[in-house]
């Protein structure tokens, strides 16, 4: 409940602010987003792309190399010479066809029983073992040239095997094969080896039952991997690129093809994260290139903020300081630049004016007397008041209808009403236009003469009586009024002593037998 009151507590600059600051926010997020979606889009399938590319190539090249390889060894059966008998020659061919490319680290003779016949290097000394029982097998079957699965050989090595059948017409003499040892220096090592990093990609290769036969981790080696979705794929002569969650749970994108010689796969990948890298940074760097406008733009906010505000500020002090009676500053001198305030303080004006009106009204009324619509006692008391502190001399003149007692005893009330009101006409007449005219009591009145001195307040009190005892008054025949005069500051210092004064002096006409007038 505390949370929302202080929430509703806040100014609306809070508010034009904050929305602000959110909008912002709310554009640098979706900006970010955007460009991160984007470029994360563009990174993977560039990424992919290039795996694919590459893998393809390493195969295509991988290719090349199996079908050169069997192509000299198929040369070198022609012609080879068994028929001589001769070991020398048969050793001199072998050592001759090892030392003409680094196509293979070794190149024997297998005769019909499946026997080692000749090696090179003779080194080796392999002569009369038994070749692999496996290869011997499937090259006979095939009869024609063959590329063996990887095999663990006789020297502890992993070995694949070429193979080409060696014929006398149709009589099969034996088995010319060449040995790759796969993780030592020949051509096809070169080939796969020297491709295994590029950039943040790497790669590696499956034999046909999925084992890893090459992998920059030399532990891996051997290792089966035919859990992973791509190495199924592209053992299945597949060829594409994916991402894909591998062996080690690790998320990669990776391109792939097959080495169909060999029934081998190449796989080319890259670990999304290291190829997102470019995305993160990118969200990075906007951050960090934004943060100066956001400040800047916080900065613009906050000022707009403070221009929408100010006229509704003024506006909201103008009424507050109107409730406490205090309004100094007029409402017209508060700017407005947008239409909403300036609707706003149009009818404020309209408001304020009306109030204004109304109050004058009542104070009108207040300080009026409703019969004679002179102003009243409360009137007169306020304006001596303020004559006196602001040091304005004048004088006063105070009378009372002789007899009107009579009047309403005779005419009755309303014509005695009647009376009253032809003799605050008559004062009308007769004063000057700064003097102010008051009824002081029943059918007693009250001049105020400012500047007036005691002789020309006289002649006009003078002037007043000799009028309204000669005019025919609304009874028929005139009346006459008893008056006294004082003057300010001569007479008293003070409005009570001064009435006080006048008022004998209005008495003591009275005494003196009415109808005339006595000064102070
Ligand atoms: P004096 O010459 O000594 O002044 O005698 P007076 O008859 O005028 O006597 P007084 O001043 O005592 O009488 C005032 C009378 O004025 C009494 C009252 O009925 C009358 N009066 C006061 N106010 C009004 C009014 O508003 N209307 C009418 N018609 N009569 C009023
Ligand atoms: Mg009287
Ligand atoms: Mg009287």
């Amino acid at each position: 409940m505390k949370s929302i009151l202080s929430i509703k507590n806040h100014s609306i600059r809070f508010w034009i602010t904050a929305l602000l600051i959110f909008s912002l926010l709310l554009t640098l997020c979706i900006s970010i987003f955007v460009s991160y979606k984007l470029t994360y889009n563009t990174l993977i399938n560039n990424t992919l792309e290039s795996n694919q590319g590459y893998a393809e190539k390493v195969a295509s090249t991988a290719e090349g190399f199996f079908v050169d390889v069997k192509k000299k060894l198929q040369v070198s059966a022609v012609g080879f010479p068994l028929k001589l008998g001769n070991d020398d020659q048969v050793q001199r061919r072998l050592d001759e066809i090892l030392g003409s490319s680094n196509f293979f680290n070794s190149v024997v003779f297998v005769d019909v029983t499946g026997k080692i016949k000749n090696i090179a290097p003779k080194t080796l000394k392999l002569q009369g073992k038994p070749f692999n029982k496996t290869v011997f097998y499937q090259a006979n079957l095939l009869k024609g040239p063959y590329v063996s699965d990887p095999f663990i050989g006789m020297t502890d090595r992993l070995i694949v095997m070429i193979t080409v059948p060696i014929y006398d017409g149709n009589q099969f003499l034996g088995l010319l094969a060449g040995s790759i040892y796969l993780h030592e220096n020949n051509a096809l090592s070169s080939i796969l080896e020297t491709h295994f990093y590029r950039n943040e990609s790497y790669l590696y290769v499956v034999d046909q039952k999925g084992s890893l036969i090459y992998h920059p981790q030399p532990k891996r080696l051997g290792e089966d991997v035919t859990k992973n979705e791509v190495v199924r794929k592209v053992l299945q002569g597949g060829r594409g690129a994916e991402r894909v969650v591998n062996t080690v749970g690790a998320d990669m994108l990776a391109g792939y093809a097959p080495v169909e010689s060999s029934n081998w796969g190449i796989i080319s990948q890259t670990p999304t994260e290291l190829a997102l890298m470019p995305a993160k940074d990118l969200v990075k760097n906007m951050m960090l290139y934004s943060g100066p406008f956001f400040l800047l733009l916080f900065a613009l906010s906050s000022w707009i903020a403070k221009l929408i505000v100010k006229p509704l500020n003024q506006l909201s002090t103008f009424s507050e300081r109107l409730c406490h009676g205090n309004h100094e500053k007029p409402l017209s001198k508060i700017s407005t630049w947008y239409k909403e305030a300036k609707t706003l303080k149009n009818a404020m004006m309209i408001g304020v004016d009306s109030l204004r009106n109304q109050i004058n009204h009542l104070s009108v009324e207040a300080y009026t007397d409703p019969l004679t619509k002179l102003s009243n006692r409360r009137a007169l008391k306020m304006i001596i008041e303020d004559w006196i502190q602001n040091d304005i001399p004048f004088s006063m003149v105070l009378f009372d209808i002789d007899h009107f007692k009579q009047v309403n005893d005779i005419y009755g009330h309303v014509m005695g009403d009647k009376v009253l009101q032809y003799i605050a006409n008559i004062m009308m007449d007769e004063v000057r236009k700064n003097d102010i005219c008051f009824r002081y009591g029943g059918e007693e009145f009250l001049i105020l003469l400012p500047q007036a001195d005691k002789n020309l307040t006289s002649q006009i009190a003078e002037r007043l009586r000799l009028k309204i005892a000669t005019q025919s008054s609304p009874i028929g025949e005139p009346i006459t009024v008893s008056i006294g005069i004082s003057a300010y500051p001569e007479d008293a210092k003070s409005s009570t002593e001064l009435l006080r004064l006048t008022d004998d002096a209005m008495y003591i006409a009275k005494k003196a037998g009415k109808n005339r007038t006595v000064i102070v």
